[in-house]
């Protein structure tokens, strides 16, 4: 403890970042207070700027500057091909390895008993909507790219259960191959998931 009140609360709020345990925050809070002083600002008006500009996609769940993002917009995406993902940096390794021609659903998470997070915390409202006879997305094929583990074997077993079971048409497929257990796309290089995407198989 530094008996620095404000510098304790910034260290605080920093720690709480995903990614960051007490020796990073620390070494960050010093480095934009006393170290580099100058990176500060520019920091929080990119922070300001970033927050007031990029929401939610309505349709998706990816990061958007308009009402849809810039991948639903784009006439070159195969839109009957939909991949689901738990989370936008999945989406990010699947477009660095040129994995996926098509669209994504982002779930922003996955189920979890443990950490109470049930199908009411997920993005699962749109992606009915996208299902739903009324919307101009013709869905052929959706793709569960979800973690290799038990929580994203459950949130697939629940979406198919529920969701998709009302649209036989369309074909469900799962990666896996290659995915180590415990992790998802995220984790893995651009051709392992090349991989996992094109030797997806049938899910059921
Ligand atoms: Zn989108």
């Amino acid at each position: 403890m530094t008996g620095l009140h404000a510098f304790e609360n910034a260290r605080q709020l920093l720690k709480q970042l995903p990614g960051l345990g007490y020796r990073s925050a620390e070494r960050i809070a010093l480095h934009l207070l006393v170290e580099n002083p100058e990176r500060l600002q520019p920091l929080l008006e990119a922070l300001r700027d970033a927050a007031e500009q990029l929401h939610r996609c309505e349709r998706c769940g990816n990061l958007a500057e308009s009402t849809l993002c810039k991948l639903c917009t784009d006439p070159h995406r195969n839109g009957h091909r939909l991949c689901i993902i738990e989370q936008i940096p999945d989406l990010l390794a699947l477009e660095r390895a040129n994995a996926h021609d098509g669209c994504y659903h982002v779930l922003h998470g996955k189920l979890s008993p443990i950490r109470g997070i049930g199908p009411e915390q997920l993005n699962l409202a749109s992606l009915e909507k996208r299902l739903s006879p009324n919307s101009s997305e013709n869905i052929e094929e959706i793709i569960l790219a979800l973690s290799n583990d038990i929580e994203g074997e459950a949130t697939c077993h629940y979406i198919q259960g529920t969701l998709l079971a009302a649209h036989p048409a369309i074909h469900i497929t799962r990666i896996g191959f290659g995915i180590p257990s415990g992790t998802g796309p995220t984790y893995v290089d651009p051709t392992t998931l090349k991989n996992a995407i094109a030797a997806r198989r049938q899910y059921q």
